[in-house]
């Protein structure tokens, strides 16, 4: 069997017709991780036995007649702060390196619903605080690409693992552009869903009010696949949702049927396309242009006049929010804990000894954010601009069915050539916005950098719950 850049659709096709168990897909995928995650690095863990033992079962149901659903027996990788019972969650920092899971978090629970067999422990950047997976107390992820660059980050094993074949498909999350980022780097596709339309419990919390679970996978109709499983309500995250999950798969298949964009519009705000992109995505997003008027679709102008502060203002309010998430990490109630004289010195030995310099950044910068006498500057003011920054993208709304912009300035750069955090905060600049909005984008593969031969990628976002209609353009543009 062929597994290379392998859908999650034909492959529930191939099981379907018995070219092969889910066992028999199941090792084929861990061969090419022996094969090849040496080198790449995308795996923290991985239970194999588990993972057979799953396969087997789907495999027993498909012998019964008793799928659970058209994707029973397909593996999808998972990022380690999303919660898999039984499994290790140590969000790749030391002070959770001995945490196992007690629950599924509830995007695995859909997934398990429909027999997809969510399986390994994928690397990324420390509680997710970063854009290269540099960040990882335990490893670096190579891109599979040339493995001289990062896999993007924070889900740089999830980006990495989907383009080295070492899974179909693989759950991330984004905060400020984690799938998204990684997704463009990596030549993957990767989604951001609107704020509230996944759950996020059993996610490990960096910014509550930013954080979104997502796929990153091969094509747009697999996103709608794995959508469709992981949306909805949730009881226990009072952050979801109540409005019913369109069909996402239907929209993807049939704008990867059709090809075509006739009667969308896609606004360009112009601020994305001022200056600061290198040539190469430049040049792709002149072709990504020129491709959308090719398919039907009609390109407007548009603004989003508070862009230039959407940096500032998310390196405000993330980590505020993280300083007050990461405090329940104090070496008592679990984690690893470095026993101290008394309590707070053990509070300082376990934090000081658990987390990474960048972690340590967030928690002085957030709480500083946060102290009286600050509080109302940078972090109320940061609220006020961050409602401006929604503003405009319900502004530009009213003008556009979607929104075409780059999602990075520039392609997978080199370790350590961002060595400067400033530097790699500036580089989030195309993403965090709609975070900060709470609208949905996604990622998808558009082009070639002549220059290194890495990947360029398209951002389509759309308004609040339009997954339907963002997957239904992006598979048609990608066809
Ligand atoms: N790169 C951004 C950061 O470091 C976004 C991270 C994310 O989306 N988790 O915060």
């Amino acid at each position: 069997m062929d597994i290379r850049k392998a859908a999650l659709h034909n492959l529930a096709e191939a099981l379907k017709n018995k070219e092969f168990s889910s066992e028999e897909l199941c090792r084929e995928y861990l061969k090419q991780i022996d094969t090849r995650d040496h080198e790449i690095g995308a795996f923290l863990e991985i239970d194999r036995e588990n993972m057979l033992n799953a396969a087997k079962a789907s495999d027993a149901r498909r012998a019964a007649g008793n799928i659970l659903s058209d994707y029973d027996g397909l593996p999808i990788a998972v990022k380690d702060n999303i919660a898999v019972k039984g499994e290790r969650c140590s969000c790749a920092s030391k002070l959770l390196e001995p945490v196992k899971s007690p629950y599924d978090a509830t995007a695995i629970t859909g997934l398990k619903n429909q027999g997809f067999i969510p399986f390994g422990r994928l690397n990324m950047d420390e509680f997710a605080m970063g854009s290269s997976c540099e960040n990882s107390a335990f490893k670096r992820t190579a891109n599979p690409l040339d493995t001289t660059r990062v896999p993007g980050g924070s889900s740089g094993g999830s980006a990495a693992c989907v383009a080295a074949d070492f899974a179909p498909a693989a759950l991330g999350s984004d905060t400020g552009g984690s799938i998204r980022q990684p997704a463009a780097f990596c030549g993957v596709v990767g989604v951001k869903p609107t704020y509230g339309r996944v759950s996020r419990y059993g996610l490990v919390a960096f910014a509550s009010s930013l954080d979104q679970i997502g796929p990153l996978c091969n094509d747009a109709i697999d996103a709608g696949i794995i959508l469709d499983a992981i949306s909805g309500v949730d009881a226990h995250d009072s952050t979801t949702l109540p409005n019913a999950v369109d069909n996402y798969t239907a929209a993807a298949w049939e704008g990867s049927k059709s090809g075509s964009l006739a009667g969308l519009k896609f606004g360009l705000p112009k601020e994305y396309f001022a200056s600061g992109m290198d040539a190469g995505v430049a040049k792709v997003m002149d072709e990504s242009i020129a491709k959308v008027k090719s398919l039907g679709g009609e390109i407007v102008d548009v603004s989003l006049p508070h862009t230039k502060y959407a940096v500032a203002v998310y390196y405000i309010i993330a980590t505020a929010e993280a300083s007050a998430n990461l405090a329940r990490f104090d070496g008592i109630r679990y984690g690893a804990r470095k026993d101290a004289n008394g309590l707070v010195d053990t509070y300082y030995k376990s934090r000081g000894a658990g987390f990474g310099d960048e972690v340590k950044r967030r928690i002085l910068l957030g709480t500083y954010v946060l102290s009286s006498g600050y509080y109302d500057a940078y972090y109320l003011r940061a609220q006020r601009v961050r409602t401006l920054i929604r503003k405009d993208f319900e502004n530009a709304f009213t003008k556009c069915d979607l929104l075409l912009t780059p999602v990075t300035p520039g392609v997978a750069f080199k370790f350590n050539e961002k060595s400067d955090p400033l530097q790699m905060y500036l580089s989030d600049i195309y993403t965090i916005a709609l975070n900060l909005s709470g609208h949905c984008g996604i990622s998808i593969p558009a082009g070639i950098d002549s220059a290194t031969g890495m990947p360029v990628a398209a951002q389509i976002m759309a308004p609040a719950l339009g997954e339907a209609k963002m997957l239904n353009a992006a598979a048609a543009f990608m066809r």
